[in-house]
């Protein structure tokens, strides 16, 4: 578990991102996201739900931190499909590219944190470092929330069997794919497909 975010997200303070949540600033989003103490849910900036009042609001630096604080993402915004902090991409090299790793699926399979290290020319305590620094969250979590991700878009968009969404998403197991929807969203990975999620953008 992580503390909530109350001081500065990426540099910006609260009054800027609360601004920024109320106007639904579509440059915001990824950038920064807003859990909801009072419903234990997460959103992105631009979500369309009325937004909840500030003293009942933590912001996070992404979206595996929300996840890692004990935060279920929101079913009409899909903040774990959020674009991924365009404020800082291509800023911060080492995370940067260690995201792009994991996008590719450098932590699925039999990848390991040491040899996603390797690859970024650090050592894994100081990849492990950097990722707090910034995201708030370890490389393990956010490779986590990017399977979520694939899955949940497989999910909304195609008829694919289960079976294969698991697979196709980087779980190492159709089991393993269930406990962690169940976890994140208190649903079966079925009835997530019943429910149409808004458009956002
Ligand atoms: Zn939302």
């Amino acid at each position: 578990m992580h503390a909530p975010v109350t001081a500065a997200v990426h540099g910006l303070d609260f009054d800027t991102m609360n601004a920024a949540r109320l106007a639904r600033d579509p440059a915001f989003d990824g950038v920064f996201f807003i859990a909801v103490k009072t419903t234990g849910i997460y959103c992105r900036p631009v979500c369309r739900v009325r937004p909840p009042l500030a003293r009942n609001i933590a912001f996070y630096p992404s979206a595996a931190a929300a996840e890692g604080a004990g935060f279920r993402p929101c079913l009409k915004c899909r903040p774990e499909s959020a674009p991924f902090c365009p404020a800082w991409n291509g800023t911060r090299t080492t995370v940067d590219r260690a995201l792009k790793l994991i996008d590719a699926g450098a932590l699925d399979g039999n990848g390991t944190v040491e040899q996603l290290a390797e690859r970024c020319g650090v050592g894994p305590r100081h990849l492990a470092r950097l990722f707090a620094q910034h995201l708030g969250a370890s490389p393990i979590a956010v490779a986590q929330t990017r399977r979520v991700q694939r899955a949940m878009q497989m999910i909304a968009h195609t008829r694919l069997p289960m079976t294969e969404i698991a697979h196709a998403a980087g779980f190492a197991s159709l089991r393993r794919f269930n406990e962690v929807i169940a976890a994140r969203y208190a649903r079966t990975p079925t009835a997530l497909r019943k429910v149409r999620p808004h458009n956002v953008t």
